[in-house]
C-alpha cells in the first residue's frame, strides 16, 4: 500500500487510517505521493499534506479535505454508488463478446524483419495463403460473436501478398453482414511495399482503414525492417512514400486529417533508443497525429535475435521519458501529435473511462474481446497465441472453424483461465498496486516469459514498462503545470471514426 513512501523520513510512524476510504498509494516524485481511491479517482498529495492524512488531521471543509473527499478517499464520505458507477464504467467492456477478428490471410511476407513477431515464411511458401472456403468460414465465425461491432484485422505475413484473399473476405463479410446489421469495420496491417495504385482504389472504396511500421529515422528502419532490393531501394522510402499518397487521398476526399490519416507503429529495437529525437521528428514531418512507443515483444524471430535487439527496460524509460518530453514540447509549439500508451492510461486515469485496449485492461482482451484465426482456420485466443503457435507453442488455441462453435470457443477453458489470470486484483503486487484500475497485464506474455499465465509481477518486464509510464504521467501532473495538464487532457479525448464504418 505504501510504495516508495518513506515514513520515518516524513517524521511519521505509519498511517493513521481509520479516517481513509481504503485506498492505495505510490511516491512518483520528491515530494509528491499519488493516493489512488477504489473507483480510480486519485489525488496528488504534496508532504505536508500527506503527513496531515497520514496523522488523520485533515480539517472538514479544508482544501486538503475537499480534495480527499473529490477523490472518494475518506471514510465518512465514501460515495459507494458513485464508486460502483465508475467502475462499471471502467469494465463496460466486460460480456460484450469478441470484437476484434484477426486474420492471418497468409504468413508470406517480403520483408524479412529481425524481430519479426508474426514468425513470417518466405514467399514461397503458398501453403500457408488462406482459401476461399476457409476465409468465408472465418468470417462466419467472425459475425457469431454477440458484440454489435466487428472489426476484421488483416495480418501477416504481408495481406497484400494474399490480396485476393482480403478482397473476398470484405466482399463476403459485407454480403453476409447486410442482414446481420452489425458495424463492421475492416483493418489492415501492413508494411505498404506492395500497395500499388489499383490496390489502394479498391481500400479506399471500401473504407479500409491502413496502419503500418514506421522504426524511424531511414537507417534503423532498414536495418531492422529487410527489404530485398528487388521491392526497392528502401523499405523506409516506399513506407513513406504510401504513407504520403493515403493520406492525401483522405484529405482530397474531404476528410478530417487530423482523424484519418495512416495510423503507424514503432517497434522500438537497441538501434532506437538514442535516436528518439529524429524518431518523433520522422512521425511529425510525415504529418502522424499519434506515436506509440512499443518495447519490443517477446514472439516470433525477437525470440532468437533479442541478445542483438533486445535492452534493459532501464533504458527503454530513459528512452519513453525523452520522447514524451520532446512531444509534450512540440505540443506546447503547436504540433499536435500523441504518444499512445500515455493516451491510453491518461484515458483511464483522468476521465474515468476504458479505451479498451485490449493488452491494457483487465481482464485483457484475449478470447473475451479477440480471436485470431490463421490461415488454415485455426483460431487461438488472440495474435499471441497464434504466434506462439508459430513457435512451436499450442496453449492458447481454441480450436478451428471447421469444427468448432461459437460457444465451444468463447466458453474454453483456456478463455475461462485467461480471464481469470487477468484479473489483477488477483495477483500478488498488482493486488496493492496503486495502478491497478489503469493497468493490464496479457496472461499470454507472462505464459510466454514467466512460464505461468498468472505473471510474477516483480520480475516482469511488462510490469516494468507499465509501471515506468505511469509513474512519469503521474509525476509529469504532480508538477502541477496548467499548460502540460491541458496537453495530456487533450490526448484522451477519444473520436470515432464514422467513415471507416460499414452497417452503422
Ligand atoms: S514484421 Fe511484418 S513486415 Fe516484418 S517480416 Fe514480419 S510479417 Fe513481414
Ligand atoms: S502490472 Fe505492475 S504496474 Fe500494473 S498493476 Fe500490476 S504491479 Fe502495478
Amino acid at each position: 500500500m505504501s510504495a516508495g513512501v518513506d515514513f520515518a523520513a516524513l517524521g511519521l510512524e505509519g498511517l493513521r487510517v481509520d479516517h481513509a476510504a481504503p485506498f492505495r498509494m505510490r511516491r512518483v516524485a520528491e515530494g509528491a505521493t499519488v493516493l489512488t481511491a477504489l473507483d480510480g479517482r486519485f489525488a496528488i498529495l504534496d508532504d505536508d499534506e500527506l503527513r496531515a492524512f497520514a496523522r488523520g488531521e485533515v480539517e472538514e471543509g479544508s482544501p486538503l479535505f475537499e480534495k480527499l473527499a473529490g477523490a472518494n478517499l475518506l471514510a465518512d464520505s465514501f460515495d459507494v454508488p458513485a464508486a460502483a458507477e465508475m467502475l462499471r464504467a471502467r469494465r463496460s467492456f466486460v460480456g460484450a463478446g469478441p470484437n476484434l477478428h484477426v486474420f492471418v490471410v497468409t504468413l508470406r511476407c517480403n520483408t524479412s524483419c529481425v524481430y519479426c513477431h508474426a514468425s513470417r515464411a518466405n514467399m514461397d511458401a503458398v501453403h500457408t495463403d488462406m482459401t476461399p472456403e476457409v476465409a468465408e468460414k472465418c468470417v462466419d465465425f467472425a459475425l457469431s460473436t454477440t458484440n454489435p461491432s466487428v472489426t476484421i484485422e488483416f495480418q501477416g505475413g504481408e495481406p497484400l501478398v494474399a490480396f485476393d484473399v482480403m478482397k473476398h473476405v470484405i466482399e463476403y463479410a459485407l454480403e453476409r453482414n447486410a442482414n446481420l446489421g452489425k458495424e463492421l469495420e475492416f483493418t489492415l496491417v501492413s508494411n505498404l511495399s506492395l500497395m500499388d495504385e489499383e490496390k489502394l482504389a479498391y481500400l479506399i472504396d471500401r473504407r479500409v482503414q491502413i496502419c503500418t511500421s514506421i522504426d524511424g529515422p531511414a537507417d534503423v528502419h532498414d536495418q531492422m525492417r529487410k527489404l530485398p532490393k528487388a521491392y526497392g531501394e528502401s523499405g523506409h522510402a516506399l513506407t513513406l512514400e504510401w504513407t504520403r499518397r493515403i493520406n492525401e487521398r483522405y484529405r482530397e476526399m474531404g476528410l478530417d486529417e487530423t482523424l484519418y490519416h495512416v495510423e503507424a507503429l514503432v517497434t522500438t529495437t537497441r538501434a532506437l533508443l538514442p535516436r528518439w529525437k529524429e524518431l518523433v521528428d520522422t512521425y511529425v514531418d510525415l504529418g502522424c497525429r499519434a506515436l506509440f512507443l512499443r518495447p519490443l515483444d517477446p514472439f516470433g524471430f525477437a525470440d532468437k535475435t533479442g541478445d542483438r535487439i533486445d535492452y534493459p527496460r532501464e533504458e527503454y524509460l530513459e528512452y519513453y521519458r525523452r520522447a514524451v518530453d520532446y512531444v509534450i514540447e512540440l505540443n506546447r509549439e503547436g504540433v499536435e501529435i500523441l504518444e499512445r500508451y500515455a493516451a491510453i492510461f491518461l484515458t483511464k486515469i483522468l476521465r474515468g473511462e476504458d479505451p479498451n485496449f485490449l493488452d491494457i485492461r483487465q481482464p485483457a482482451g484475449a478470447g473475451i474481446g479477440q480471436l485470431a484465426y490463421n490461415y488454415d482456420g485455426q483460431i487461438f485466443t488472440c495474435d499471441e497465441g497464434r504466434m506462439l503457435h508459430e513457435m512451436g507453442d499450442d496453449s492458447f488455441r481454441l480450436g478451428d472453424v471447421h469444427t468448432s462453435s461459437y460457444r465451444d470457443v468463447v466458453g474454453h477453458p483456456t478463455v475461462r483461465a485467461v480471464v481469470i489470470a487477468g484479473q489483477l486484483a488477483g495477483l500478488p503486487d498488482c493486488n496493492d498496486c496503486a495502478y491497478q484500475l489503469y493497468c493490464g497485464v496479457p496472461p499470454v506474455h507472462s505464459h510466454k516469459t514467466q512460464g505461468s499465465i498468472f505473471g510474477r509481477m516483480r520480475e516482469s518486464t511488462l510490469c516494468q514498462v507499465h509501471k515506468g509510464i505511469q509513474d512519469y504521467l503521474f509525476a509529469k501532473l504532480a508538477e502541477g503545470d496548467a499548460e502540460t495538464r491541458a496537453i495530456l487532457e487533450r490526448w484522451t479525448t477519444i473520436r470515432p471514426r464514422e467513415h471507416f464504418l460499414h452497417g452503422a
